[in-house]
């Protein structure tokens, strides 16, 4: 799965949010789309799920213009992990899961091994009956990612999934999301917020200002300061830092437990 964009323009009520968008996101690659609020990364990321269309450019999604494509098929190939809606808040975890087999023909018992597999590997095992507004904010995001799981898409995209999660939930869900798309091949492409984060998890980013995409490219190279003065209008220096990794795997598997924080 590929997803190729070039020259996308999005207007919202007539005004220019993204001018001229040309990205690339190639399959089993984590790529990172970065930039300072409001300089247009959920309007990009929209169109590319079809929430919006573009005024010019074309998105491709292996090979075809996804917005040209039947609704249904767009939805078998690019899954989307948002930032949670209050859409989500009056079903129980499974019924939220379950959302992904949309695009599919049901089959109630399949469909329900494939819900329990997704919440398992998500760490959420047994979770189904659980009502998902009970959920800490880390298994919230990690019930969303099963249900892009079972949506068995190829494109994955994210916007900002770690924005409402402290640091040890923001890191097990990037880690589970790059696992994941290494392990299932997937094309990622994540709105990160923390420009650390992306630069430690992805193998490519791309760097939005102003609608525009000034710069793409492995981190250590695009991430210069130069360009960081220029986007975010503040010095990167180097100083000793505190950098966080995780202790380890157990502590994700066990946070299906309701006494569990996070
Ligand atoms: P980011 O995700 O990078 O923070 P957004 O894509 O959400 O930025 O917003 C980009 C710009 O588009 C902002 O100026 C915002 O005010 C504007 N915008 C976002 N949504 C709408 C909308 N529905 N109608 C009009 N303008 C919008
Ligand atoms: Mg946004």
């Amino acid at each position: 799965m590929r997803l190729d964009l070039r020259g996308v323009a999005v207007h919202l009520d007539g005004r220019p949010i993204v001018h001229g968008a040309d990205l690339l996101v190639d399959d089993g690659e984590f790529v990172a789309l970065v930039g300072p609020n409001g300089c247009g990364k959920s309007t990009l990321l929209r169109t590319i799920y079809r929430a919006l269309r573009p005024s010019a450019g074309l998105i491709r999604v292996d090979g075809d213009d996804a917005h040209g494509l039947p609704w249904r098929e767009s939805a078998r190939r690019t899954a989307v992990v948002a930032q949670e809606t209050p859409a989500e808040l009056d079903f129980t975890v499974g019924e939220v899961v379950l959302m992904g087999r949309t695009p599919y023909k049901p089959d109630a018992v399949a469909d329900a091994e494939r819900c329990a597999r997704a919440l398992d590997r998500v760490g959420l095992a047994g979770a189904a009956d659980r009502v998902y507004a009970t959920l800490s904010g880390g298994e919230k995001q990690r019930a969303l990612v099963a249900r892009a799981l079972v949506q068995e898409t190829r494109l994955l995209l994210l916007d900002e999934p770690t924005s409402h999660l402290d640091v040890h939930h923001q890191l097990e869900i990037l880690h589970l999301v790059r696992e994941l798309g290494t392990e299932l091949g997937l094309a990622t492409l994540a709105v990160l917020h923390d420009l650390n984060q992306a630069a430690a998890f992805c193998d490519r980013l791309y760097v939005m200002s102003a609608g525009r995409i000034l710069a793409g490219g492995p981190p250590g190279q695009v991430l210069t300061p130069e360009l960081i003065s220029e986007v975010y209008g503040v010095r990167a220096v180097h100083r000793p830092q505190l950098v966080f990794e995780r202790l380890s795997r157990s502590r994700a598997t066990n946070l299906a437990d309701p006494g569990a924080s996070g």
